[in-house]
């Protein structure tokens, strides 16, 4: 029997994601404060369609706001670990990451009551040290990778990259890859962002987005009896009118193609009992 899982899951950012690219006047920090405004609503609209899922959330945005924070646990939903600030792990110095890491996870223990196991990291860029953290630490899963589209895999350390001759291959570790991709991400198809060196347009049609989201689990629904797919939003994002209203199309149709939902701890743990590790 086929078994489709989709993830959809939050990254609940509010205004540190744009604090980290260093907009920290009054409007950049309103466009992320809108996330507080919008995180009620999508638990909801999560709540109406009995879905549990989970929110990666930065320290310093569980620092900001502890009551939205503590309602994302209250309904049930899992916390992973996003950082201690937005900035991405490739631009942290090792020290800084691992510190980040542990104080991170040390205020998660203090808002759900355990471990977080999972971790996303800012702007999908994990440094040469991250694998290597995440194990020390005793993480299940990593989720800011896009080596598959919907089916999770062994997350490899040791690779060696260069540029002149072939890849060397490391080894798999136990770490579980949960995958993501830019195009399940609703943050490009629909934020206007204006830097000194780049522009990303967004502001995309929130219909042409949806199509695109169910037709990859249709095309994981035709080709596989078993897979799992994830998509990332952003309560500062989504939260808007016209999108909140995608979201739950995007809820419908996945729900008459047949979804089992899950948060991605839940869905982690299914494909190491499905797929165990071997050393
Ligand atoms: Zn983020």
């Amino acid at each position: 029997m086929k078994r489709l899982v989709a993830c959809v899951t939050f990254d609940f950012d509010a205004m540190s994601g744009l604090v980290a690219r260093g907009l920290t006047s009054p409007t950049p920090v309103s466009r992320g404060e809108f996330g507080a405004v919008a995180l009620p609503r999508i638990l909801d609209l999560m709540d109406r369609f009995g879905i549990k899922t989970s929110f990666f959330i930065p320290g310093v945005v569980i620092g900001t706001y502890p009551k939205l924070c503590e309602e994302i646990v209250k309904r049930g939903h899992e916390v992973g670990h996003h950082g201690w600030t937005h900035v991405p792990p490739a631009n942290l110095k090792p020290e800084q990451e691992e510190e980040d890491l542990v104080r991170g996870s040390e205020l998660i223990v203090k808002l759900t009551g355990k471990k977080p196991v999972g971790y996303r990291s800012p702007s999908w860029d994990l440094s040469p040290h991250t694998l290597r953290l995440l194990l020390k630490y005793g993480f299940l899963y990593e989720s800011s990778m896009m080596g598959h589209d919907h089916e999770p895999y062994r997350a490899r350390t040791g690779d060696l990259v260069h540029a002149d001759r072939a890849m060397e291959f490391g080894q798999p570790s136990p770490l579980i890859e949960m995958p993501i991709s830019w195009s399940l991400d609703d943050f490009p198809h629909f934020e206007f962002l204006r830097l000194p060196t780049s522009v990303t347009p967004g502001l995309m049609n929130a219909s042409g987005v949806l199509e695109n989201w169910l037709d990859d689990f249709e095309y994981m629904r035709r080709t596989c009896d078993w897979g799992i797919l994830t998509y990332t939003c952003h309560p500062y994002v989504i939260g808007r009118g016209h999108r909140m209203l995608m979201l739950e199309r995007l809820l419908e149709g996945l729900v008459e193609k047949g979804a089992v939902f899950s948060t991605l701890e839940a869905a982690a743990r299914e494909y190491d009992a499905r797929v165990p590790f071997k050393a």
